[in-house]
């Protein structure tokens, strides 16, 4: 009951805070923003600190072993806890524009070889706009933003969702060329996802789409995890380097972002199909 009404007066209190004048350029929109996203961080922290036991944060002060590596956009609309209910020290995450590997290598490499995460998940998501632009002209975008928009290597003649999938499954392509050793020996598992929120799956608005684990792309084989595991380990996803004695640091096959995904298997090529119908 006492931590009942110490969240009341957390959120009355929050709630009572001006906002703040104009600042000295008059910028009223400025201001008021970061005001109103200060006051509302605050009493979302506030409520965040007294529904969560001591021995929850004192778990996280322990260290981290995340279950899982995800990529995903940066996209505001996408967030952690559409598919995971507690992601604090479940997911170790890696965000930027389309979900890509080639971005964010060494933060990706950090979660595998570092922090041996028995999954590496790729998440697109509907209405992406850096799909979208780089189906479209983005020659007059910066030079920052047009390399991390030359890295995704969809062709141009895809609808969003065609495009939104293509990629997740070219990310999950790479990243199993990048990882094949891990791969291969059966510690790590590639998964590619979409989150659609805008229900142009029509299957849901809000469903959390499995399109991809470990190069499988046909629906009706995903649901048997042990095989496709199963399968890789028989069978390595890409040439072996001979390297053995630091095998752990020094990741076989080609380099992420530079290799080309459909030049290898049968993995690679991208998806036609945005996940299924039905
Ligand atoms: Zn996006």
């Amino acid at each position: 009951m006492d931590r009942l009404f110490k969240l009341l007066f957390i959120v009355c209190l929050a709630t009572a805070i001006p906002a703040q004048a104009l600042d000295a350029h008059g910028s009223k929109d400025q201001s008021t923003e970061v005001s109103k996203f200060l006051g509302d961080l605050k009493s979302d922290n506030s409520v965040y600190m007294v529904t969560h036991k001591i021995e929850f944060f004192a778990g996280l002060a322990k260290g981290q072993t995340p279950k899982a590596t995800i990529v995903t956009c940066s996209d505001s609309r996408v967030q952690a806890n559409m598919f995971d209910r507690a992601p604090e020290g479940d997911l170790f995450t890696i965000r930027n524009i389309g979900n890509q590997l080639a971005t964010a290598e060494g933060s990706v490499e950090y979660g595998v070889h570092h922090l041996h995460t028995p999954i590496l998940m790729f998440i697109g998501h509907s209405r992406c706009g850096a799909i979208a632009a780089v189906g479209g002209n983005y020659s007059k975008e910066s030079a920052a933003i047009k390399k991390e928009l030359d890295t995704i290597g969809i062709p141009k003649d895809l609808g969003n969702l065609e495009g939104v999938t293509a990629n997740v499954h070219n990310q999950v392509s790479l990243a199993m060329i990048k990882f094949s050793e891990e791969v291969s020996d059966g510690h790590l598992t590639v998964i590619g996802a979409v989150m659609d929120f805008a229900d142009d799956v029509h299957q849901g608005a809000g469903k959390f789409h499995v399109i991809n684990i470990n190069g499988e792309k046909d629906p009706d084989k995903l649901a048997n995890v042990s095989a496709l595991i199963a399968k890789h380990k028989a069978k390595p996803v890409a040439p072996k380097v001979e390297k053995k004695a630091d095998s752990h640091d020094k990741p076989a096959g080609a380099e992420a972002g530079h290799a080309k995904p459909d030049a290898h298997d049968d993995h690679a090529a991208p998806a036609e199909h945005a996940p299924a119908h039905h």
